[in-house]
């Protein structure tokens, strides 16, 4: 990696120092083995709530969007409500990030 490059990718995640999920438990994010139905919606409420007070959540939605993170609520939105929003359902595994 040169060094404009690195100093694009670090700016790419600058965002992330501001986020609201900095310290929660990323349980709340991300859905474990199993979890369906009323208690996975529950789960995603919290942390939409969470995401809702975010100073950075227009940062983190269009980020998860751009690499289409595969996994998680990021910016508010779940994994099935992101994968509405793109074109094709596509799973990055290759590019998938640790959240904020
Ligand atoms: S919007 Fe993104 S950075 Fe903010 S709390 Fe939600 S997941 Fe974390």
């Amino acid at each position: 990696m040169n060094g404009t490059s690195r100093a694009a990718n670090a700016d790419s995640w600058s965002w992330r120092v501001g986020a609201r999920c900095r310290g929660e438990d990323l349980a709340l994010f991300f859905h474990p083995d199993g979890e369906r139905g009323q208690a996975r919606r529950q789960r995603q409420q919290l942390a939409k709530a969470v995401c809702a007070q975010c100073p950075v959540m227009a940062q983190c939605r269009a980020h998860s969007l751009a690499f289409q993170e595969a996994f998680g609520t990021w910016g508010g939105l779940t994994e099935d409500e992101r994968s509405q929003l793109l074109p094709v359902r596509a799973v990055n595994l290759r590019t998938h990030h640790a959240h904020p």
